[in-house]
């Protein structure tokens, strides 16, 4: 009530975005009132069409504009092993260490019973039939190093031993507690190199 109708229902819709109180919202606002209208447009239009074009790719579920995605149709990546993350920017992660020529599978967050997240609100029946071909001899579970990522891990690796596939997990070094996208490339690049067998 206190701002102009359209600048209200701005800070309304600003206020929906994650990490964004009140406080926030309001001084974003502001600063894009405050701002050139070309700049605004441009920050629109990079939204909208983020929001269409960018998609999950049906095979390994990571962000990206085309289906199958770049990686899973890359030249040169190995299609013998398969890293298992929670989300597509811990394919972010691991793409900059520059070690890992492997393909990816994103679940789309990890195991929580306290969040109502069981095994079929994740990836893991798209991650199962992948690996029915057999040409995948190794898969990197590389959950984060919390509670639900280790539980994720130890869920994933159960499944897999009876399909004869070696599953492996990034321990070695990273912080435990942490969540993988905040690990620097060279402890994340070192982790990969040390993984252990589960
Ligand atoms: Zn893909």
């Amino acid at each position: 009530m206190y701002y102009p109708e359209p600048m209200a229902r701005l800070i309304e819709e600003l206020r929906k975005l994650p990490g964004i109180g009140p406080r926030s919202a309001q001084r974003l606002a502001f600063h894009l009132l405050d701002s050139p209208a070309e700049a605004v447009k441009r920050l629109v239009g990079a939204i909208a069409e983020a929001r269409e074009k960018v998609r999950h790719c049906s095979v390994c579920g990571n962000l990206a504009t085309s289906d199958p995605c770049g990686i899973c149709t890359g030249p040169g990546r190995d299609h013998s092993v398969i890293c298992v993350v929670q989300e597509p920017r811990d394919v972010v992660a691991m793409e900059k260490t520059h070690e890992y020529k492997g393909l990816y599978h994103v679940l789309g967050g990890a195991i929580s019973p306290m969040e109502g997240i069981g095994p079929d609100e994740l990836r893991v029946k798209e991650l199962l039939a992948r690996l029915g071909s057999g040409e995948v001899k190794e898969v990197i579970l590389a959950t984060d190093l919390n509670v639900e990522g280790e539980v994720t891990a130890a869920y994933l690796a159960r499944l897999l031993k009876p399909l004869g596939v070696k599953a492996t997990r990034l321990a070695h070094g990273l912080p435990v507690g942490g969540d993988l996208e905040y690990a620097d490339e060279v402890t994340l690049a070192k982790a990969l190199e040390g993984r252990r067998e589960l």
